[in-house]
């Protein structure tokens, strides 16, 4: 089975693949290094700051970031693999987006500042210490391969605001399926054991 047909692209709430936990990739092949430069090309596509496996209905801990929101920045770009928050510290509340959410943006609460750890594309485990907006991304990434949703983050105000649009997401997807735009959440959750056995 070639993962790369059809062609990998971005997954809207409620899609199984965000809610399922991913696992980490055990090499760094030349497998990985496609999966990885596609999915950049989807967030700079989608003009998202980050995008994570599961989005793309990949089980697998890998996710892809430009803290400048503009791909002519190489610099704010990364891509990490298996990446782990070490330690967290201070509280900020901000503004969230999600690729897979699209147009819904809500107010969540984070630690200011990160200390964290991935692989690089060429094997190298980078540590990091992150404060503000890439903080806040790598956060919201991290919860994406643990199956965590910023719409859990949510307080009371915040889900009773998002609800309206959450019920739309739900409404477009069963109507994709009811379509056969999209496969069954049976056949879904099938593919994506199917994916975490290629790991092996
Ligand atoms: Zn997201």
């Amino acid at each position: 089975m070639n993962i790369l047909t059809p062609p990998l692209k971005i997954v809207h709430y409620p899609h199984p693949s965000l809610r399922h936990p991913a696992k980490p990739l055990p090499a760094i092949d030349e497998r990985v290094r496609t999966i990885a430069r596609k999915m950049v090309e989807l967030m700079y596509e989608a003009k998202g700051l980050g995008l994570a496996a599961p989005q793309v209905g990949l089980p697998y801990q890998l996710f892809v970031a430009n803290y400048a929101g503009d791909s002519t920045n190489q610099e704010a770009e990364g891509i990490y693999i298996n990446p782990v928050i070490l330690d967290k510290e201070g509280t900020i509340e901000g503004e969230e987006g999600c690729l897979s959410f699209p147009q819904l943006y809500q107010k969540v609460r984070r630690a200011r500042t990160v200390r964290v750890q991935a692989y690089n594309l060429e094997g190298q485990l980078l540590e990091l210490k992150l404060s503000e907006l890439p903080a806040r991304i790598w956060q919201h990434e991290v919860d994406h391969l643990h199956g965590v949703l910023f719409i859990d983050k949510l307080g009371p105000i915040g889900r009773l605001s998002a609800r309206g649009s959450l019920r739309e997401f739900e409404y477009l997807y069963q109507r994709a399926q009811k379509r056969g735009e999209i496969p069954s959440d049976e056949e879904i959750k099938q593919q994506l054991v199917e994916l975490e056995r290629m790991l092996m």
